[in-house]
C-alpha cells in the first residue's frame, strides 16, 4: 500500500531508443561540434573496446539503469553492442528493457555471420527472462552501417523468432539512398520491404530525411516511428533536416520518443525530451503538433504499442502489470494548477519523481533507490571513467573537457565506413558509431 494522496500516479515511461555502451563519456563532448563528435566517439569506442573490457561497459549499464530509474523510465528499448551486460543490469535492477544487439559490420570488426551468431546467442539465452521483463529484439544499424550479406541474415533470424521487434536506424543521413544502393535497393524502405522487414513489427529510428511518400509507406505498413529530437539538434551534424511530422500524423503513424545518446548531452530526462520534440516541430511545422496529452501517451501507451508490450504496460488498468511512477505535485512549484498534462510535461522534473514500481515491485521509494546499490554504481562508475580518461587522453575540469592533441582517431586502424566518410565527407554517416 502506497499513500499517494495529493500526487499524481502515471504509468512508468518509456524510452523507445536508447544507446547505453557509451554512458561514462558523459561531459566530454559537450561542447564539441558534431563532425568532431562523430571522430573522436568513434576512436573513444575501439580504445574502450580493446583496452577497457567489460567493467567499463558493466559500470555504464549500470549507471544507466540507475538514472533510468531515478527518472521514472520503467522500460527502455535499447541497442548496444553490449546486450548480454546490459540484459543482466536491467533484469537485476528491476527494470523492463527490451534489448537489440546492434549489428553493424561497416562499423564494427566482426564479420556480418560472426554478428549473427552472437545475435542468435542472445536471443536464445536471454529473451523473455526475469520473469519476462527482459525481452530482445533484431537490431540492426541501419542502411549505413549493414552489408547486404548482414540484411539476409536479419531476415532469417526474423522468420526464425517473428515475435521479436526488428528495431534499426533508418533516414539519418542525406546519403541514405546511396547507402541503400549498396544492398541492391532503391531507398531504405524499399531496402526493408525486400527482406521482409517492414511491418507493424518494425521500430524505424530518426528518419530525418524521410519525406511524404516515405511518411506514407511507414504509416501503411503499420510500422512505428521513434523520434530522438536532442541529439540532432544540440549537434546539428550534417545537413539540417527534421523528420516528416506532418505527413506523419496524417497517413496515422504511430510517432513515439527517446533518449538516443543521453550521454552526449548530458540530459536523462525523457519528459525533457517529449517537451524538446514539442518545441522543434512547433518550430518547424507550426504551433501545436502534439498536445500535452499527446506526448504523455507518446511516453507510456504509445511506446507500449510500438515495442508490442501493450497488454502488459503503458497504461494504468485492471491485468495489467504494475508499472508506475507517483509525482508530486503537492508544492508551491507546482500548485495552483489545472491542466495536468501540461504540468506533467512543462514543469515536473526528475527531483519531482518520488516512487516508482516495476512489475508490483517497489524499486524507488520516497526517492530512495531500494534496487541497486547507489554507492556502489557511483564508485564504480568513477573509477571506469578514470580508467577510460588514462587510457585516452581526454582532461577534464569543472569547466568542461580537453581532447587529447591532435586526433586519437589516427592511432585506431580505420574501419570500411571510416573510409566512407573520407571519400564522401563527414555527410555520409551523420552520428551513430555504435
Ligand atoms: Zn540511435
Amino acid at each position: 500500500m502506497i499513500d499517494a494522496s495529493g500526487k499524481v500516479v502515471i504509468p512508468g515511461l518509456i524510452d523507445a531508443h536508447r544507446h547505453t555502451d557509451f554512458t561514462l563519456v558523459q561531459g566530454l563532448f559537450s561542447e564539441l561540434g558534431g563532425g568532431e563528435l562523430l571522430e573522436e566517439a568513434l576512436a573513444l569506442y575501439h580504445t574502450a573496446e580493446s583496452t577497457l573490457g567489460d567493467s567499463f561497459f558493466e559500470a555504464a549499464w549500470q549507471l544507466a539503469c540507475l538514472r533510468q530509474l531515478t527518472h521514472g523510465v520503467t522500460t527502455v528499448n535499447a541497442m548496444d553492442f553490449t546486450p548480454a551486460l546490459g540484459a543482466e543490469a536491467i533484469g537485476e535492477s528491476g527494470l523492463r528493457g527490451v534489448i537489440g544487439p546492434e549489428l553493424a559490420d561497416f562499423l564494427t570488426p566482426a564479420s556480418a555471420d560472426d554478428q549473427l551468431t552472437a545475435a542468435r546467442r542472445f536471443i536464445e539465452t536471454h529473451h523473455d527472462t526475469y520473469e519476462g521483463r527482459v525481452t530482445a529484439s533484431i537490431a540492426p544499424g541501419g542502411e549505413a552501417g549493414c552489408s547486404r550479406r548482414l540484411w539476409e541474415g536479419v531476415a532469417e533470424l526474423r522468420a526464425d523468432y517473428p515475435e521479436l521487434r526488428l528495431h534499426t536506424h533508418l533516414y539519418d543521413s542525406a546519403e541514405a539512398d546511396t547507402m541503400a544502393a549498396g544492398s541492391g535497393a532503391d531507398d531504405p524502405l524499399d531496402l526493408l520491404d525486400r527482406y521482409g522487414l517492414l511491418d507493424e513489427r518494425t521500430l524505424l529510428t530518426h528518419l530525418l530525411h524521410a519525406d511524404r511518400d516515405d511518411a506514407r509507406r511507414i504509416a501503411d505498413a503499420g510500422a512505428h516511428v521513434l523520434h530522438c529530437p536532442t541529439v540532432y539538434s544540440y549537434f546539428q551534424a550534417g545537413e539540417r533536416t527534421w523528420f516528416p511530422l506532418p505527413a506523419l500524423q496524417r497517413f496515422g503513424a504511430n510517432v513515439v520518443i527517446g533518449l538516443d545518446d543521453p550521454f552526449w548531452f548530458d540530459s536523462w530526462d525523457l519528459v525533457q525530451e517529449a517537451k524538446h520534440a514539442r518545441l522543434l516541430s512547433n518550430f518547424e511545422y507550426g504551433a501545436q503538433r502534439w498536445s500535452s496529452y499527446d506526448l504523455l501517451r507518446m511516453l507510456t501507451i504509445d511506446a507500449a504499442r510500438a515495442l508490442g508490450l501493450d497488454d502488459r504496460v503503458g497504461s494504468v488498468e485492471p491485468g495489467k502489470r504494475a508499472d508506475l511512477v507517483v509525482i508530486d505535485v503537492d508544492t508551491p512549484r507546482h500548485q495552483p494548477y489545472s491542466n495536468l498534462p501540461s504540468v506533467l510535461t512543462n514543469t515536473v522534473t526528475a527531483g519531482d519523481i518520488e516512487t516508482v514500481v516495476v512489475d508490483g515491485e517497489v524499486l524507488v521509494e520516497d526517492r530512495a533507490v531500494e534496487s541497486m546499490d547507489v554507492e556502489r554504481v557511483r564508485e564504480a562508475a568513477t573509477r571506469q571513467r578514470e580508467r577510460l580518461q588514462a587510457h585516452t587522453g581526454w582532461e577534464t575540469s569543472l569547466g568542461g573537457s580537453t581532447p587529447p592533441d591532435g586526433s586519437i582517431l589516427r592511432r585506431v586502424s580505420a574501419r570500411p565506413l571510416l573510409r566512407a566518410m573520407k571519400q564522401y565527407g563527414r555527410g555520409v554517416v551523420t552520428r551513430h558509431t555504435w
